[in-house]
């Protein structure tokens, strides 16, 4: 800091000079030592931001006279603004570049171009947030057999889009425009306002252009000035398989546009899961509850049951116990991460008889006193271990 050298003497001009002079000196030194100009030169990039430094200061009035009547003593936040000094690790190239617009009236080019900073001009714009539409938010109710291979849908919303007679501007014939009258067409609004180390100069976008330096002179028509129009469209988006109730898809890009141009919002989809009559959804998997009558319990045989690919027929084992669950490999879902696809299982349930015409109950009685119809000891203990390996899930 005490090395610093005098502002006057950095950019090569008396104390008297005027803020012409002082501008033209700054552009003479941002030329010639600019970092394109002087790649790999540490020695010009320090002089070229020195000079960004004085400029800083010496073409503010304010922070001018402070210099003038403190010098460096003040300390950098004295002059507040852009970010503070070099020297502290404040000021930025693009703080230096973002001076340019003014320096060189918004064109500063050698002709072999800039690299990554094209001109202050846009270095600052680019710090401006771009507009965006708001997202629109859906529910769209998807089947088990949907879900279960992923779905293509093309819905019919009604939804906000660029105004095609204006190009989305809101100005009549898209060219209707007048310079704004607050920022004078820069697009910004530059402000001092006493900061607790004195006057600081704060740069804002332009409320009334919000930075666009134009205002409509004339509204177009067809939007009424806006830029947008509201009309049904046709909106066509995916759903990957295995997708859960809750689940919200992001569609980037199909949801509304903005006023006056920018990027589109998002679609946000949310997932509803309509019920299948019969199956159940667990995770990745299907359970199905399937309930056997005795004999087909007892002596085995075909049965037909529901997948989610529709109906399939499956052999039931003689003697299949109620509570025993059968695994139906690979009929259940995919998982969204593509973590292979779940199980069907298939729950069975013996029915119980509950009202019988004499003939059944003669029936049912003729069995009751035949060994093999009962339970032999310790049964209800293998069954029990068994339903334990049930839940535990393999
Ligand atoms: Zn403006
Ligand atoms: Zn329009």
């Amino acid at each position: 800091m005490e090395n610093k050298r005098d502002y006057y003497e950095v950019l090569g001009v008396s104390k008297t000079a005027t803020p012409d002079e002082i501008k033209k000196a700054y552009r003479k030194l941002a030329i010639k030592y600019h970092p394109d100009k002087n790649p790999g030169d540490k020695a010009a990039e320090d002089k070229f931001k020195e000079a960004a430094e004085a400029y800083e200061v010496l073409s503010n009035p304010e922070k001018r006279e402070k210099y003038d009547q403190f010098g460096h003593a003040m300390g950098p936040q004295g002059f507040g603004g852009g970010g503070g000094f070099y020297s502290s690790g404040g000021m930025s190239m693009e703080d230096i570049f973002s001076q340019f617009g003014d320096i060189f009236g918004g064109h500063f080019d050698f002709g072999g171009g800039f690299g990554g900073a094209t001109g202050g001009r846009s270095s600052r714009r680019a710090r401006k947030p771009q507009r965006r539409g708001s997202d629109i938010r859906i529910k769209v109710k998807l089947t088990l057999e949907e879900i279960s291979k992923g779905v293509t849908k093309k819905l019919k919303l009604p939804i906000w889009v660029k105004d095609d007679a204006c190009n989305g501007t809101g100005a009549k014939d898209g060219t209707a425009f007048n310079t704004c009258p607050t920022c004078h067409g820069t697009g910004e609004i530059r402000q001092v306002v006493n900061g607790i180390f004195g006057p600081q100069e704060s740069i804002g976008i332009c409320p009334q252009c919000e930075g666009s330096g134009k205002v409509i002179s004339e509204p177009c028509h067809h939007c009424n000035g806006e830029g947008i129009i509201r009309r049904d469209e046709i909106v066509e988006f995916n759903i990957p398989a295995g997708v859960e109730e809750g689940m919200t898809l992001t569609v980037k890009g199909k949801g509304n546009a903005p006023r006056h141009g920018g990027v589109n919002g998002d679609l946000l989809v949310v997932i509803e899961e309509v019920k299948h009559p019969e199956l159940i959804r667990d995770g990745n998997d299907v359970i199905y509850n399937l309930m056997l009558d005795i004999p087909t319990a007892t002596l085995g045989g075909p049965v037909e049951i529901p997948t989610i690919s529709g109906r399939a027929r499956i052999n039931i084992p003689a003697g299949t116990q109620p509570g025993k669950v059968l695994r139906m490999r690979g009929k259940g879902l995919p998982s969204t991460q593509g973590y292979g696809t779940g199980d069907e299982l298939v729950n069975i349930m013996v029915y119980i008889p509950e009202n019988l015409n004499d003939a059944e109950r003669q029936a049912i009685e003729s069995l009751k006193d035949m060994p093999d119809v009962k339970p032999a000891p310790g049964t209800s203990h293998r069954l029990f271990s068994k339903l334990k390996h049930i839940f535990s899930k393999d």
